[in-house]
């Protein structure tokens, strides 16, 4: 048996964007996959929740009757033409990727070659696994390098039985088959808002989240989680903060939980389905990796130094490794690794500029460091806040909800972070994360020729009342909380 240059576990983003990367540089890839292709980054996951947002999204904003038009007969939507529409997208892009597959699977003129291997991978020996396939057979392969990419599965808490249907996670959600009259959101992290943003988008749903915090999203600055609260408490939404879950269960079909308010009482809640979202835990548990020296943490994610494991020849990267849960994070990691196994010298991942999206509504996106994260390093700041309704792309857009708030160092006026609360927020951080990347400073945003009327014109706004030159002045706007400055 010839060995392969690379064996990749799992075809999740991390994985495919390695065995791509590997193809480059001329290398016999075997990718190993044992569910999708794509992993979460397509299937119950990135693609598929975002499409489902967009989807809630357009809808809520055909409902709206403030912008001088109303859809003749109203506007309704059927759970299941909204999840036809998802697969329609899934299997879109799913599509690119096999075909891609299929095309690389014949040796490229450098010598590339990307071989799909499908079924479940195990390491049996440090250099080979066995392939255990849906048939009951198993093939061995070995090969000079491995990368572990088997991603995550959503965590489960003891004592919540999940059947699938009732009691679901974000694996299962898609499967309903119509929008459930009322629903309760276990965890109030980024996936249980995005799916409480989306059910709340629809209108159909009576939506609860229990919070075990005094607030939703308690990494981010509290003016950012606030405005999110603020918008789910205007669309009916129950937000249960301070609270301790007791005990959720299934009776006659529906749900019961139980659970105690900060104020010490108790509470029980019957509702029609519940959905658990209390973070993710790795794939690693049945791969065989300490039978062959790797190390794995008690939570289940492989150690790495340098996107290496305690083995060599056995790298690992995105959600495995646990740090950071994103598909930008997952391709970014896994081309880094096989650069490095394959003796390249890669430039180290910038983690300090990464870019982050939240699907809520408002949408909030992210870059570098907030407020909360600045203090927690004690790296001195001054911070900027303009409001939406002073910037003029968000006015024609009717949507002024929300904010920016710009960070930079103190005394460089370096740009430290972005924090944008509207529409258009993913698109608006980008510039930011590249100006970060080039250690950028306030004057540099200030003098760039922006586009009008255009979202990031808030950010310019922002960098020149850092500067003492903005256009609206903060003596005026600042009483009615629509200009801030502060130091921290
Ligand atoms: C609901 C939801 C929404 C999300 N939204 C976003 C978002 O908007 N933006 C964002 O950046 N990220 C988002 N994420 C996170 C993102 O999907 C993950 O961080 C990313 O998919 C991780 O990529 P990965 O390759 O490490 O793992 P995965 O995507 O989990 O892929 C791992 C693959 O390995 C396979 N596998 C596992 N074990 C084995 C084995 N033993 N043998 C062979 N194959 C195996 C799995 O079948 C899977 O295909 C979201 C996740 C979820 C669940």
């Amino acid at each position: 048996m010839v060995a392969w240059d690379l064996c990749v576990l799992g075809a999740g983003p991390a994985g495919y964007a390695a065995a791509m990367r590997a193809h480059d540089l001329g290398k016999r890839v075997v990718l190993v996959e044992r569910g999708r292709v794509g992993g979460a980054g397509i299937h119950s996951g990135a693609l598929s929740s975002k499409t489902m947002w967009h989807l809630s999204n357009d809808y809520a904003i055909a409902k709206q009757t403030d912008r001088g038009y109303r859809a003749p007969g109203g506007v309704e939507a059927s759970y299941s033409s909204v999840t036809e529409c998802v697969r329609r997208a899934v299997a879109e892009r799913r599509a690119l990727l096999d075909h891609q597959l299929e095309a690389l699977s014949r040796p490229s003129a450098n010598g590339g070659v990307v071989t799909l291997l499908r079924g479940e991978a195990r390491f049996t020996s440090p250099y080979t696994i066995e392939v255990k396939k849906s048939d009951g057979s198993c093939e061995r392969v070995e090969a000079k390098n491995f990368l572990v990419a088997t991603g995550s599965r959503p965590r489960v808490p003891d004592g919540i039985s999940i059947d699938g249907d009732v009691v679901v996670t974000s694996d299962h959600i898609e499967s309903w088959s119509h929008f459930p009259e009322s629903m309760v959101i276990v965890g109030a992290g980024v996936i249980g808002c995005e799916y409480a943003t989306m059910f709340a988008n629809f209108g159909r749903t009576k939506i609860h989240i229990i919070d075990r915090q005094p607030r939703i999203l308690p990494f981010e600055d509290e003016d950012v989680a606030e405005e999110v609260a603020r918008s789910f408490e205007a669309s009916g939404v129950t937000i249960h903060r301070s609270s301790k879950l007791e005990r959720l269960a299934i009776e006659n079909g529906r749900v019961e939980y139980v659970i105690t308010n900060a104020d010490g009482k108790s509470e029980t809640i019957n509702v029609e389905k519940a959905l658990v979202s209390i973070g993710r835990v790795p794939n690693t548990q049945s791969l065989g990796l300490e039978s062959v020296g790797v190390q794995v943490e008690k939570s289940g994610n492989i150690v790495v130094k340098d996107a290496q494991s305690t083995v060599p020849h056995i790298w690992a990267a995105g959600d495995v490794t646990m740090d950071i849960a994103l598909v930008n994070i997952a391709e970014l990691e896994g081309r880094y690794a096989v650069e490095k196994m394959f003796g390249l010298e890669p430039r180290p991942i910038h983690y300090e500029a990464l870019s982050a999206i939240m699907f809520l509504r408002p949408e909030v996106a992210s870059v570098g460091l907030n407020e909360m994260k600045a203090k927690e390093k004690k790296i001195p700041y001054r911070v900027g806040v303009v409001g939406n309704r002073l910037v003029s792309r968000n006015v024609a857009m009717r949507a002024t909800r929300g904010f920016v708030k710009l960070l930079a160092a103190k005394d460089s006026n370096a740009i430290l972070g972005l924090r944008v609360v509207g529409p258009q927020a993913s698109s608006t951080i980008q510039g930011i994360a590249f100006l970060i990347h080039m250690k950028a400073t306030l004057s540099d945003i200030d003098q760039c020729v922006h586009p009008h009327p255009a979202i990031p014109e808030g950010v310019q706004e922002c960098a020149r009342m850092l500067l003492g030159r903005s256009v609206l002045k903060p003596d005026v706007f600042g009483p009615e909380g629509l200009l801030r400055c502060g130091e921290g």
